[in-house]
């Protein structure tokens, strides 16, 4: 008797009888009669006998052989992931195949030219490693054929990827593959160009979410027969399977999107580490400025962590850091005067500026000043973003668009103002400040075409913009080799918050930023526009020291009794009225009373209550010891599936990082 899991009517697992002649393994994909028709499923389970009616049982139909059998190690990892976070184990399987390999459909024909001969292909890398980046690339190399967990703290541009392309070639030349996790990939062509150039003959495995159909089932399969020596790919690479893994390396691993905010709510990072461990391999978690998370797991012994210091660059300096006290510059259009000049001494020099604003849009509200009125989703408790370039509201949570109204739809006023900024508006103060630079915006909005992110940021690269405006999509891995300028603006929105996260978003984001300025021999500065100058924070990142920052946060975290100092988890629920969600959570909280060394919250409104229509709330649990936590989520969730409610969606995040 086989357990197999399926897609339909939602995914689920199923028992089958073995048919004579086949035989078929765990880890096989299979096509069996389901209803009128025919299904595939994988295979998770040989087992002795069904609970079901043995008389009502069907045979399976045939095994499929396009793809190698799912091995032991990625079932394994499958069962990890399905039991740490709460979902399904069929579910967990389905979801994590590249769709294709879930359809009766005969896979897409296989290129044809072969694969290359590993090792030999390694092209020469062009510099020699420094005596910092030796270190790493030999404590690392050592631990080779054995599980160990390295926190690379380095710097932006130390060097770190130089590491790991090292690291690449040593683990290449046994013939053993080497999967790469970065953040997105649309906003790091430079790392893949960098692997492509140092590794030309050899076969990388590109997977993320945005390939064509064809091009991830091929990348799939080229991981899994382990014809692809490099898997290179945003977090849900981390779920192919790979038939020799040698070296895991999480680039960039504090980025909030290693976790995924949907279904099977995993930590692409989180589950590097137990590849590493079921793959007995080193894994190397990368970062200038690590995850607290990470940071506390190398204070505890339980990570080896590597320092690069120092830019790798020769004559390279990292940015001085300074402070632009709004209180003093009243800031005229968003910008403070200290930051205008720095902008217009750099054009005068033929060198480039970056301003960036994370929030896109033109204004994040518009109202009315007569009554008060201010423009709203009907579907959300959020405003809407007023974008100029297209002269359209919208929702930036749920996509909604309006038309701006001409005047206010409860009083008539026809004097709407737009409040606050975002890029648009910047780049519309800037222009008429320097009407003779060129400017360029880079954001999710004037990027939205697929390639196009790429195409602006090579415009930006190459010099044909002396004034970059954008968001977090120019903070990451880009190269401006021409940039000496950074001026930050809304840091504080970040200060305020009440996440207790954002100060350390806030320290990555700006490191990262600055990290954008002064690459090459030109010193780099950094203007960071405040009301709170004298915050900590900014102190730390004057001096680039995390260390400092990390500590001071992590004993805040301490002391308010927040993660990593205890384990974290989120049962959350939406449905049409709020009181109907309260009641749900209030109701699974009391099934099952938790142990007393488990806290669970009350349940509370998310902060935007109403998106897309549904009212949603939340209650955390923590704990400090991990398996009660689990223990007392494996109840709630065994509960929650054995009895579906109609009126309620929910879910269960671990480890949860957003709670907006
Ligand atoms: P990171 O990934 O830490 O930001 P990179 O690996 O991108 O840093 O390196 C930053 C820059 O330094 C790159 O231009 C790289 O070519 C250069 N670089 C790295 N290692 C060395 C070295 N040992 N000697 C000279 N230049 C180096
Ligand atoms: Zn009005
Ligand atoms: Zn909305």
């Amino acid at each position: 008797m086989l357990k197999v899991a399926l897609p339909v009517p939602r995914p689920m697992l199923f028992d089958y009888l073995e048919r004579d002649g086949v035989a078929a393994q765990p880890g096989d994909r299979v096509v069996v009669p389901f209803g009128s028709r025919e299904r595939v499923g994988v295979v998770l389970e040989c087992a002795q006998a069904s609970e079901m009616n043995a008389a009502r049982l069907k045979r399976i139909v045939r095994v499929l052989d396009g793809a190698p059998r799912l091995s032991a190690e990625w079932l394994a990892l499958m069962h990890f992931l399905s039991s740490y976070y709460q979902r399904p184990l069929g579910e967990t399987v389905l979801s994590a195949l590249p769709p294709r390999l879930r359809s009766t459909r005969p896979l897409p024909a296989r290129r044809t030219e072969p694969p290359p001969a590993p090792s030999a292909a390694c092209a020469p890398l062009g510099v020699e490693p420094n005596a910092a980046q030796a270190e790493a690339i030999a404590r690392i190399a050592a631990a080779f054929g054995t599980f160990r967990a390295f926190l690379l703290h380095g710097v932006t541009g130390s060097g770190k990827t130089e590491v790991y392309l090292r690291l690449v070639a040593r683990a290449r030349e046994t013939g053993g593959q080497a999967l790469v996790l970065v953040p997105e990939i649309g906003l790091t062509p430079q790392l893949l160009a960098r692997f492509r150039a140092a590794f030309p003959g050899e076969r990388i495995a590109l997977l993320h979410s945005a390939l064509a159909e064809a091009a991830r089932t091929h990348a799939w399969l080229d991981a899994a027969s382990g014809a692809a020596g490099i898997v290179l790919g945003t977090r849900l690479a981390v779920l192919a399977p790979l038939a020799r893994l040698a070296l895991v390396v999480v680039d960039e691993e504090h980025d909030p999107s290693f976790k995924q905010q949907e279904g099977l709510r995993y930590s692409g990072r989180d589950a590097a580490i137990y590849r590493a461990r079921l793959a007995r391999c080193p894994v190397v978690l990368g970062s200038a400025t690590p995850s607290l998370e990470s940071w506390q797991n190398a204070c505890a012994g339980r990570y080896e962590r590597i320092v690069l210091a120092e830019r790798a660059v020769p004559g390279a300096r990292l940015p001085q850091v300074r402070t632009v006290d709004l209180r003093e510059h009243r800031p005229a259009h968003g910008l403070a005067a200290p930051l205008v000049e720095a902008i217009r001494a750099r054009l005068a020099r033929g060198e480039q500026s970056l301003v960036f604003i994370n929030r896109r849009g033109y204004a994040p509200v518009l109202a009315c000043e007569a009554c008060g009125w201010a423009a709203g989703c009907t579907r959300c408790s959020a405003r809407l973003v007023l974008h100029a370039a297209d002269v359209r509201l919208r929702c930036h949570h749920c996509g909604r668009e309006e038309p701006i109204p001409r005047a206010c739809p409860v009083c008539g006023n026809l004097d709407l103002r737009a409040h606050g900024r975002g890029t648009q508006r910047v780049e519309e103060a800037l222009a008429a400040l320097f009407p003779d630079a060129r400017i360029a915006r880079i954001d999710r909005d004037s990027v939205r075409r697929r390639g196009a992110i790429e195409a602006a940021l090579d415009a930006a690269m190459r010099g044909e913009a002396d004034i970059l405006v954008g968001t977090q999509l120019l903070a990451k891995g880009h190269d401006f080799p021409a940039l000496t300028l950074v001026g930050v603006l809304g840091a504080d929105h970040a200060l305020l918050s009440t996440d207790y996260r954002a100060a350390e978003r806030l320290y990555a984001t700006l490191a990262q930023v600055a990290g954008r300025a002064g690459r090459r021999d030109r010193p780099g500065e950094v203007l960071v526009q405040t009301r709170y100058p004298q915050h900590a924070l900014f102190a730390a990142l004057a001096r680039h020291d995390y260390g400092a920052f990390a500590e001071a946060q992590l004993a805040e975290r301490r002391a308010a009794g927040f993660p990593p100092w205890v384990h974290e988890a989120a049962l959350r629920a939406e449905a049409k009225r709020l009181q109907t969600a309260l009641a749900f959570l209030r109701e699974v909280a009391a099934s099952a009373p938790p142990p007393p060394d488990v806290r669970v919250y009350d349940p509370v409104p998310h902060l935007v209550t109403r998106r897309a229509g549904y009212e949603r709330a939340q209650l955390l649990v923590q704990s400090r010891s991990r398996a009660a936590l689990h223990r007392l989520l494996s109840r709630w969730s065994e509960r929650l599936y054995a009895s579906p409610s109609r009126a309620v969606r929910w879910h269960i995040d671990v480890d949860p990082i957003e709670f907006d």
